[in-house]
């Protein structure tokens, strides 16, 4: 006979870098930047710096991409990522 498979399930819970969990009246939490390069005059370029957590590394991202091509117009975006607890708004 062959083995019996058993599947479970687990709740896992996923830590967000840099996340913090909010108290009551705070705002703060983790600030994920990306910078996309929107220099072209036909079409942009598009290349994207991904997701960072830091303007040091977003910086260095443009300055290098700069260096490589030339190009100087970019576009950044920026997210905040929060922990809201149950109860906390209501
Ligand atoms: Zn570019």
């Amino acid at each position: 006979m062959g083995a019996t498979t058993r599947l479970r399930f687990r709740e896992y819970t996923v830590p967000v870098p840099g996340a913090q969990t909010l108290t009551q009246g705070e705002e703060l939490s983790a600030t994920i930047s990306s910078a996309e390069c929107v220099t072209g005059a036909e079409a942009d370029c598009g290349a994207a710096s991904g997701d960072v957590l830091s303007t040091d590394e977003l910086v260095r991202w443009i300055a290098t991409h700069q260096a490589r091509t030339g190009h100087e117009i970019f576009e950044q975006i920026t997210r905040r990522v929060i922990r809201s607890e149950a109860g906390m708004w209501l």
